[in-house]
């Protein structure tokens, strides 16, 4: 058995640590830089096996410097690379990822390899996925494959997390409804309903609009304010753990893969999205996306 097949994306992120974002036309000099792996998919699938789960990574890279590196490191933390899939005559994902002394971040993202994660990559990997309790998905590979995933969990009756990230117009409602837990930021819920997300009683009714739509389990998460779970009976806010943020690239995903990993341990929503919040914010407080993820020792005393 495997408890969590994260089907995505992986990127090598190239991270220039800056004064302040570049006005246009003007160049301006990075005090420091460095090279991580990252992607959302691949963030997802390294924090849920930092936690103690064991993950298996569906995605594609290509033929260059970068595959090899990312596959290391997949196997590094213990993920299972069967369906991590070598694309020739193709570049990798690269994400530029630009933070500032306030530690906000813009990102560029070049998909490379995984615009050609196709529908019968899941296919390929039926077998193994089958015996994963959770499917975890976002949306940086074609949505036509995101949508074979989903349907996939439908009819093997494997619950399925949709991270809408980067946030998509082209989304198909239908297919979101089919998902067991959509969890976006406030920025993606902001797109996807149209609807104001400045305050908490805002982002609740965003949330439950789309609730009233069908989906069944509705998180947002909220940057410092925490994290926002919606569903037809309750709305709960759990709030989150007060910290220095030094560099917040990759908070989502380290709070999608922490819970993803409690929801296959525990089954306890709230529970989950405690100790997401958590690993979440110890990430937070250190340079990097899954650089800066907390293994289970490191996070155990904070959460004392
Ligand atoms: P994204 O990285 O997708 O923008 P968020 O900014 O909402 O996602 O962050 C995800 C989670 O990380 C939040 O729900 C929260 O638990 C945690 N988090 C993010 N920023 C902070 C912060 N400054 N302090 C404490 N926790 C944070």
């Amino acid at each position: 058995m495997m408890d969590i097949a994260v089907i995505g994306s992986n990127m090598v992120d190239l991270v220039s640590y800056i004064e302040r974002m570049p006005k246009e036309g003007e160049t301006l000099e990075a005090p420091d830089f460095e090279i991580g792996c990252g992607g959302k998919g691949a963030n997802q699938a390294v924090a849920a096996a930092k936690m103690g789960s064991d993950v298996m990574m569906v995605t594609k890279v290509g033929d260059d410097l970068f595959a090899d590196n990312t596959i290391a490191n997949f196997k590094k933390h213990g993920i299972d690379t069967e369906y991590v899939v070598k694309v020739p005559g193709t570049s990798s994902g690269v994400a530029p990822i630009f933070v500032d002394k306030e530690s906000k971040n813009s990102i560029l993202i070049i998909k490379g390899a995984n615009k050609q994660l196709a529908p019968e990559d899941v296919d390929a990997a039926a077998e193994k996925i089958k015996k994963c309790s959770v499917i975890v998905l976002q949306l940086e590979v074609p949505l036509e494959t995101v949508y074979r995933a989903i349907d996939f969990g439908n009819e093997w009756n494997i619950p399925v997390i949709l991270n809408p990230a980067p946030a998509s117009k082209e989304l198909d409602f239908q297919y979101v409804c089919k998902s067991d837990y959509f969890i976006p930021n406030e920025s993606e819920l902001e797109i996807l309903t149209d609807m104001p997300v400045t305050t908490e009683s805002e982002i609740a009714a965003a949330a439950s609009s789309l609730v009233q739509k069908g989906l069944k389990n509705v998180i947002v998460t909220m940057g410092s304010r925490g994290a926002m779970w919606v569903t037809n009976e309750a709305v709960h806010v759990v709030p989150s753990y007060p910290v220095k943020a030094i560099d917040t690239t990759g908070a989502g995903d380290a709070f999608i893969g922490c819970f993803s990993h409690g929801l296959v341990k525990h089954g306890d929503v709230l529970e989950a999205m405690r100790k997401a919040s958590a690993f979440a914010a110890l990430s937070v407080t250190k340079r990097g996306s899954q650089a800066s993820y907390p293994n289970e020792d490191e996070l155990q005393p904070f959460l004392l």
